[in-house]
Formats: structure tokens, C-alpha cells, sequence
């Protein structure tokens, strides 16, 4: 306690001693961010009044994440702790509990519209539920009702649906002028022009996919990313893999997977940034649908990549799905 007084007596001083500017990034509003698209949107809104630090950086995958205690040490220190929520981050209590985090938690999916999603690895559309009927019967359930085989989880992925994206960022907007008061104009300003572009980019995404063929709207992603992106767009995402990188592909599935390309004449099956391409890989040789490259589904890459934000990420993702779907 004493330890913080006299540091910002320290800062007091520095303010009205120090040159001008010196102070700027002491005085910085201390934002952590779960994962890097949320890293990127809290950078547009924040812009120089706040400095940011991403949790699961690029190419990295939330949904197995394990904090460290240096993660911790980071969070503890922070003014602000955005989340994506929706069950995203599954450690996120074990961390704000080691942490002993005490400032500001902004969950940006709030007032989202979930999607949901049958657990065990059940990809959406699929309609031959008997099959899997069974898995749930070996559980010793000890609540009545998990008896139902069927249960329903929020798909965390909203933020591959650009109108979601927009709630995102008038929370991070909130969130940061509810840390921060003295910065408001500034906060609305940036979001304001970033809400601004989103809409703009959200208009492009849906003329460059007007264009393809109503017979070549279907793909194959490894794990369950893009159904927000789907039913947005109007493109029927299958995946072997469920809602989370957690749960494995079984062999049935895959097999029906693999029916299914067949049947359907499925033309491309895409690899994702965060996850092991080697069962797309497998679909792909077995079937003859082509790779038709890499789709950004929960994390970003890096500045030298071709999706370094959020933004990048959907004019990347949209000019990987009309290559490899326009006839
Ligand atoms: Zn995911």
C-alpha cells in the first residue's frame, strides 16, 4: 500500500517536474486481452492512451491455453481484463484467482446472440443424432439435467460474424471509458471510425461472396470456428473436430466426413492457423477435395503475416474462400 502512495506521489512530481510527454507511458491505461483479435480491437479503440498485453498471441490457441504464473503476475497489474466469454476460456477462473486481479473484467461478446452447439464434437447441421445417442449413457451424472444427451453450449465464435464484431468493440469502447473517464472523447472517436470500417468491410464480405456459386457453399474447417461466419454469410462450415480444439475428430466422424465430401461434392476442405493440419490433410487424400489454404479462425497472425488484424483476417479468410470456391 505505502509502496503504491509513494509511487504515485512519484507520478505526481514526474508530472509537474518531468518534461512534457515523459509521463506518457506510466499514465497509460493497463489493458490485458484473452486473445489477440480481441488485442487488436482494444488497440483500435485504446490507440495511444493504452497499452496493451495479449494473453494467446498470434497463431495461438485459446482454448487449450494454461496460464503461467508470469500470466498471472501480468493480469495483476492490469487496469482492465477483456474477455471474449461465451465459455471461451476455460482457465479463466483459475487465472483471475491466482492473479488476485482486482480491476475491470469486460466481457466483449455481452449482448452477442449465441449460437449453440450440441457438446462431444457435434458440428452443426448434422442431422443423424441417433448415432451418437448413445455416448452420454456411460456418464455417472449426478446432476438431473445433464441426463439430456442432447445438451446445448454457446459456440464462443462469435467474432467471425462482423456484426458481433461491432458489439465487441462499443464494449471494449465501454469498458475502457469505464477505466478511464478522462479518455471518453477519445474512445468514442476511435470507435466510432473503427465501427465505421467494420461496417464497410462487412458490406465488402458479402459482395465478394454474393458471387459464388450456391453448389460450391460448403467447406471443410477442422475444428467448429465458423458458424457464426457461416450463417452470416450463407456458407455451410463442416468439421470433423467441435466447438472446441479439445475435443478430438473420432473415427466415425471423420468416416462420415469423408461420406459426406463425396456425396455432397464438397470442393475444398481448409487448414486453420491454430490447428494441426494433419487430419485435413487425411480428408483431403482420401476424398479429392483440394486444401484451399489457410482460414484465420481464433487468433490472428503475426505483423508479418497475412492477418495481423482483425479486419486482415476477414479480407484474408474471404480471399482464400472465393479462390478456392468461385467455379
Ligand atoms: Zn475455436
Amino acid at each position: 500500500m505505502k509502496h503504491r502512495v509513494l509511487m504515485q506521489i512519484g507520478l505526481a512530481l514526474t508530472v509537474l517536474l518531468g518534461p512534457a510527454g515523459s509521463t506518457e507511458a506510466a499514465d497509460k491505461v493497463k489493458a490485458v486481452a484473452s486473445f489477440s483479435i480481441l488485442g487488436d480491437m482494444i488497440s483500435q479503440v485504446g490507440g495511444d492512451r493504452v497499452e496493451v498485453v495479449t494473453l494467446v498471441g498470434p497463431d495461438g490457441d485459446a482454448h487449450v491455453f494454461s496460464p503461467t504464473p508470469a500470466d498471472a503476475k501480468t493480469l495483476a497489474g492490469a487496469d482492465v481484463f477483456f474477455v471474449n466469454g461465451l465459455g471461451f476460456e476455460g482457465w479463466l477462473q483459475r487465472l483471475e484467482k491466482a492473479s488476485g486481479f482486482k480491476g475491470r473484467l469486460v466481457t466483449a461478446s455481452d449482448g452477442v446472440k449465441p449460437l449453440t452447439m450440441e457438446e462431444e464434437g457435434h458440428h452443426h447441421g448434422e442431422e443423424d443424432h441417433a448415432d451418437h445417442a448413445d455416448h452420454a449413457k456411460g456418464h455417472n451424472d449426478d446432476e438431473d439435467d445433464d441426463e439430456d444427451e442432447e445438451e446445448e453450449v454457446p459456440d464462443p465464435h462469435a467474432w467471425q460474424d462482423l456484426t458481433n464484431g461491432k458489439i465487441y468493440v462499443a464494449n471494449i469502447r465501454d469498458g475502457l471509458i469505464a477505466a478511464d473517464p478522462a479518455g471518453k472523447a477519445v474512445y468514442e472517436a476511435n470507435a466510432a471510425k473503427y465501427l465505421d470500417a467494420i461496417a464497410k468491410e462487412e458490406v465488402a464480405v458479402r459482395a465478394a461472396l454474393a458471387t459464388l456459386p450456391e453448389a460450391r457453399r460448403k467447406i471443410i474447417t477442422s475444428h467448429d470456428a465458423f458458424n457464426y461466419f457461416g450463417s452470416a454469410y450463407g456458407l455451410e462450415i463442416i468439421a470433423p473436430e467441435g466447438v472446441s480444439t479439445e475435443s478430438e475428430a473420432s473415427a466415425q466422424d471423420v468416416a462420415m466426413i469423408i461420406r459426406q465430401i463425396k456425396a455432397d461434392k464438397i470442393p475444398a476442405v481448409f487448414v486453420e492457423n491454430i490447428a494441426d493440419r494433419r487430419l485435413l490433410d487425411q480428408i483431403a487424400r482420401e476424398t479429392g477435395a483440394k486444401i484451399g489454404g489457410t482460414l484465420y479462425s481464433d487468433a490472428l497472425s503475426g505483423a508479418d503475416g497475412p492477418a495481423p488484424t482483425y479486419l486482415d483476417m476477414f479480407r484474408h479468410n474471404v480471399g482464400a474462400l472465393t479462390a478456392a470456391l468461385s467455379s
